[in-house]
């Protein structure tokens, strides 16, 4: 029984892109191809060398219940319930923030600077679904992170990623506002690098922004408050007391906050040398600043 008459991979694609265009989805052939690639678990690149295979029927309602969904803005990696990042796959609902591909830049910039020290203590604030975290840990085989999350919804979907990707045992999840997770833990001066995408967007900007986002992303990871600054602000105020000397904090930033975070993080004793780093856009999405507190060796003149 083939409901809509078609036979074949090739067919169902065809029909799959038009049905997306109507209901005004912008990149139609690229979901087309991951929505049929997922469906028969392969990729979009292995999908393309079987369009001339058949199709199984049920897969034509399963589809058109995608279609309807899409439809209503729903964004593809939720319908799909995974996504790519950092070439890994991560499991994402919306009880995380679907993982953007300039966040990259946290993780290159993190092993960057962690590949010249061996082991390696990392602190990931705001994991979400873990993406940060776990992609670090995977390049890292040395390395140790400990992500935190206000979301115990969230953690459980990054304890989920981290299983998958292999790296469980070396990820420490803890349920907490920033900093508060790491109280009473004598982790004061322990980290190596603490990296961060924290919510960034001016409340006001929120529900502004495309539908995908504004009515499925949990708006706890996008919301920064009235400025956008407010999470910034407390991680660059506290960093310096959870680094070691001469560790690095690396923090995602949004469209125009560089100078605002900069003058922050002048303001800040205890941390130095700032630097922003621009995505492959050529937006500056990463600020970097160095622990300048002495060390307690440095002290006693060791
Ligand atoms: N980069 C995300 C967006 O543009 C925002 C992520 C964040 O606030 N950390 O939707």
């Amino acid at each position: 029984m083939y409901a809509d008459g078609f036979r074949r991979t090739g067919d169902a694609f065809l029909w799959l892109k038009e049905r997306l265009e109507e209901v005004s989805v912008e990149e139609a052939e690229r979901e087309a191809l991951f929505m049929l690639a997922h469906l028969g678990g392969a990729g979009p690149s292995e999908l393309l060398a079987r369009l001339d295979e058949p199709l199984d029927a049920a897969c034509i309602e399963v589809l058109n219940g995608w279609v309807e969904r899409r439809a209503r803005h729903e964004p593809l990696q939720y319908i799909l319930g995974s996504t790519e990042f950092w070439s890994l796959e991560f499991r994402v609902t919306p009880d995380v923030l679907i993982p953007r591909p300039e966040t990259e830049l946290l993780v290159e910039e993190g092993i960057r600077f962690l590949r010249d020290h061996t082991g390696g203590l990392v602190l990931d604030l705001c994991t979400g679904c873990g993406c940060v975290a776990v992609s670090i840990a995977r390049e890292l085989p040395e390395a140790s992170v400990l992500a935190t999350d206000v979301s115990a919804a969230a953690l459980d979907i990054a304890r989920e990623n981290a299983r998958s990707n292999d790296v469980a045992e070396r990820i420490v999840f803890l349920e907490g506002d920033l900093f508060d997770a790491l109280e009473g833990r004598g982790l004061d001066a322990s980290f190596d690098l603490i990296v961060s995408n924290p919510p960034y967007i001016a409340s006001s900007d929120v529900d502004v922004l495309q539908p995908e986002v504004s009515l499925y992303e949990p708006r706890s990871a996008l919301d920064g408050g009235e400025d956008g600054l407010s999470f910034i602000r407390r991680i660059v105020e506290d960093a310096p007391r959870f680094l070691r000397p001469g560790g690095l904090l690396l923090v995602e930033i949004g469209n125009g906050q560089a100078e605002d975070v900069g003058r922050l993080l002048e303001g800040v004793e205890g941390l130095g040398g700032f630097e922003v780093r621009k995505d492959y856009s050529g937006a500056d999405r990463v600020v970097a600043a160095r622990c300048t507190r002495p060390s307690q060796r440095a002290a006693y003149g060791l």
